[in-house]
């Protein structure tokens, strides 16, 4: 279940700090220590998912409950009627640098499309 060495990990079991927003039995959410907007959120999942291409069927629910609480975080940020952006990077090319599903919630202001 847990990676020992993913620091996304010990943030979902409470082992490392983070400033944590919402937690249950599937998911974590908390603020990027390097905001990249006024808004921006990392959603994970507690089970170690190195990335999109280790999901399995199994973590459906996982996966639906990601945008359940975007939406629920959304609303408490308020940045639900201005809009926001949800980035899930993967691999190299998609600029991952931490090798644990995470969705990206950016919000706050206007972006342009695509970034980077
Ligand atoms: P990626 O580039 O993998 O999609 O995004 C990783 C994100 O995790 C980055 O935005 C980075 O600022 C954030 N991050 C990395 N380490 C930590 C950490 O220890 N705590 C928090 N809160 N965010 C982190
Ligand atoms: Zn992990």
């Amino acid at each position: 279940m847990m990676n020992a060495a993913c620091i996304f990990c010990k943030i979902a079991a409470r082992q490392a700090p983070a400033h944590i927003l919402y937690q249950d039995d599937l998911v974590t959410a908390f603020r990027d220590i390097h905001p990249v907007a006024p808004t921006h959120l990392l959603i994970i999942p507690n089970r170690h998912i190195e990335s999109v291409n280790f999901v399995t069927p199994e973590d459906e629910p996982t996966l639906g409950r990601l945008f359940r609480v975007a939406r629920h975080l959304a609303e408490q940020e308020g940045i639900a009627a201005s809009g926001y952006r949800i980035i899930v990077n993967t691999n190299a090319n998609g600029g991952q640098t931490v090798f644990h599903l995470h969705m990206h919630v950016i919000g706050g202001q206007r972006m342009r499309y695509p970034m980077g």
